[in-house]
């Protein structure tokens, strides 16, 4: 029996896991984390009346796999009511597209050929100054939802993205981190093993042979190995927690790690006395604005008196560590903006805060990728098994309609799954 090792118990080395273990592999999983999961973290806090998501938190659209396997499991989920509103220097419009100008950016998109980033695609197309608020919108968008550098992200990989975006969008009323359960529960069923505070440190590796140390001294051994761990992690300093050493080395690939597109993100969790939004605009989900902490939405059970801040992009390396408090006060002066409050208002129904950076996660060091020029060939380079032996694998990895998503996650583990079981 073959012995496939796999970094990293995220979406995809689960899913990786789940259907090796289920074809005969002998599979060993080892997380650094001391909870499985990932970038999916449902967080059952006392303080708090239902689940809550720290990272992923929506299914967007009907995503074959992600939804094959929440009725495979019997996990019920829901339709999210995709209600927008936008709002400018205190006044509030009904937003029905993703953005304002949105027919004509896509008519535009529609008659690129030759790829470039977005940045140069605005220069190109839409530099005159009656295009100035389309403009700020397809940044903000770019950056807030894609996480992207506009520098750097590619026009025709977000054109594909933004025009496979679905109206209908769903969510998980018992929490992401259900998904990850049933996954877990079928590995262990099949006969896996988990193994969880156990940070890969160094690779050694040859032809149908890798021997895998931990920080903590333990060493597995196995014929392949799966590394799923984020081009955050991968990129880190030999010095930094979650580093990754192979031997021999495998420069081309890092290189190539270096190439994707890895966006930031902060993700915070308000927690009010009363659902003090209700009612204010045509019962409104998602609150879309030009404060600080930009977006906001709320839970689908509408009594429930959570808001959720979502901050993205390059903006987020401007907060470091020690900026929670910074941060707080951001979220309350742009929810006293947002809703026409005063500051001490909000401040007064706050019960609980919960702020979630990724950036400061070690074992993630980002969000999630967006695809840049070279990314194509970046992940081509990647998902090429080194001599049938080390793969990777990860939702980084994915070159298909909806990216940096849990569906893009599960996807490569599933085909890094098939490629291993056919070579
Ligand atoms: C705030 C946030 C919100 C999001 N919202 C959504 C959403 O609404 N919908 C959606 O579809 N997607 C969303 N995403 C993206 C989605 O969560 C990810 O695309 C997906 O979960 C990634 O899964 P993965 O298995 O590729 O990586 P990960 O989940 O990162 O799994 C990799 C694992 O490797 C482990 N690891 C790292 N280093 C080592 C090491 N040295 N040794 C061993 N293990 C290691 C990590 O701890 C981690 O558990 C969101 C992400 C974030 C951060």
């Amino acid at each position: 029996m073959k012995t496939v090792l796999i970094a990293g118990a995220g979406a995809a080395g689960l899913m990786a896991a789940k259907m090796l273990s289920s074809k005969g592999f002998s599979v060993v999983v080892l997380e650094a984390a001391t909870v499985i999961g990932g970038r999916i973290c449902t967080l059952y806090d006392p303080a708090f009346s239902q689940p809550l998501e720290a990272g992923a938190e929506f299914v967007h659209g009907k995503l074959p796999v992600t939804l094959q396997l929440l009725e495979e499991a019997g996990i019920e989920y829901e339709p999210v009511v995709r209600k927008m509103v936008s709002i400018v220097n205190g006044r509030w419009h009904q937003q029905d597209a993703l953005m304002e100008g949105w027919d004509e950016l896509m008519q535009r998109l529609q008659s690129v050929q030759q790829d470039i980033t977005v940045a140069a695609f605005l220069e190109q197309y839409f530099s005159q100054e009656q295009y100035a608020a389309l403009r700020k919108a397809v940044k903000r968008f770019a950056e807030g939802y894609d996480l992207a550098d506009i520098h750097k992200a590619s026009v025709l990989a977000l054109r594909e993205e933004w025009m496979n975006d679905e109206e209908e969008q769903y969510h998980l009323p018992g929490g992401y981190g259900q998904l990850i359960r049933y996954l877990e529960q079928q590995c262990i069923a099949q006969g896996c093993t988990i193994y969880t505070s156990h940070v890969v440190k160094n690779v050694e590796w040859k032809h149908n042979s890798v021997h895998v140390t931990c920080a903590n001294g333990s060493r597995f051994s196995g014929n392949k190995l799966i590394l799923t761990v984020s081009p955050g992690v991968l990129n880190t300093e030999e010095k930094e927690l979650g580093h990754i050493h192979f031997s021999p080395a495998i420069p081309q690939y890092l290189q190539a790690m270096l190439q994707l597109g890895f966006g930031a993100v902060i993700k915070l969790q308000l927690l009010f006395r009363e659902a003090f939004w209700l009612h204010k605009f045509n019962n409104a989900v998602f609150f879309l604005s030009n404060e600080s902490i930009p977006t906001w939405w709320t839970q689908a059970d509408h009594e429930y008196p959570l808001l959720t801040g979502w901050l993205g992009g390059p903006v987020v390396n401007n907060y470091t560590q020690q900026d929670e408090a910074q941060l707080l006060n951001d979220a309350v002066h742009s929810l006293a903006g947002i809703f026409n409050m005063t500051v001490d208002d909000v401040r007064g129904a706050l019960l609980q805060t919960r702020i979630f950076n990724w950036c400061h996660e070690p074992f993630v060091r980002g969000a999630y990728s967006y695809a840049t020029l070279n990314m194509q060939k970046a992940v081509q380079q990647l998902t090429t098994p080194l001599e049938h032996t080390v793969y990777f694998a990860g939702e980084a990895m994915y070159l298909g309609a909806h990216p940096g998503t849990v569906e893009a996650a599960l996807v490569t583990g599933q085909q890094v799954a098939a490629s291993i079981t056919n070579s």
